[in-house]
């Protein structure tokens, strides 16, 4: 299976910002981002003020590409059925990315990061209303539950990650029984629950030409 495998903590830096792909490390002041909040390699303090409108469609989708750790194909994909529903394509397309299983996973606390909470899925760790569902692009509707498989329980990977989670608080559009490990998805979330610095108005322009 394909992955995406460029340092991670590059990837934040090459957007300027956190992506939170790290897990517990991004809350630190461990995180690359807090020590060199510039672009990696010989020219990245001086890169970003530049950019053509082109260059700053491709990264808006780039960032959001590798905030949520899709690669192009699917991404691509994903903005298709976006752009087909009924709707704002933009606020489609972040609805979409948010219903996928291993972000589900990851908003509820059950891995460290989206790639930890992937890695539960696919190691068969989570039910979907009951039933085994190990596909993390899976898409989860509103009124699902979410729960860590009874033998997966134990994990302490998965007890740290969700006490952390916790500890934060979780988002507005799931509830979670952090005893249980069992969450539901209420809702899609409303676009001002997620991230301003988000610009998914760049990524349908990019996608549109
Ligand atoms: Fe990004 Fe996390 Fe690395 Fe910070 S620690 S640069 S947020 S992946």
């Amino acid at each position: 299976m394909a992955r995406n495998l460029d340092p991670k903590c590059r990837q934040c830096r090459r957007e300027g910002e956190k992506l939170f792909l790290k897990g517990e490390k991004c809350f630190t002041d461990k995180c690359a981002i807090e020590r060199r909040s510039y672009a990696p390699g010989q020219h990245g303090q001086k890169s970003g003020s530049r950019l053509s409108d082109f260059g700053k469609q491709l990264r808006a989708k780039q960032k959001l590409r590798r905030m949520y750790g899709v690669l192009e194909r699917q991404f691509r994909s994903i903005y298709q059925e976006a752009d087909r529903r009924k709707g704002v394509a933009g606020e489609n397309l972040l609805q979409l990315l948010e219903s996928r299983l291993d972000t589900v996973a990851y908003r509820m606390g059950f891995g460290s990061s989206r790639t930890e909470a992937r890695q539960v899925v696919r190691h068969n760790g989570i039910l979907v209303n009951g039933k085994r569902v190990n596909i993390p692009s899976y898409l989860v509707r509103p009124g699902d539950t979410i729960e860590v498989v009874e033998k997966a329980r134990n994990q302490l990977r998965i007890k740290g990650a969700i006490d952390a989670a916790g500890t934060r608080g979780f988002p507005e559009w799931i509830e979670v029984d952090m005893k249980a490990m069992k969450g539901k998805f209420k809702a899609l979330p409303a676009r001002s629950d997620l991230s301003s610095t988000i610009n998914e108005s760049l990524v349908v322009e990019l996608y549109s030409k």
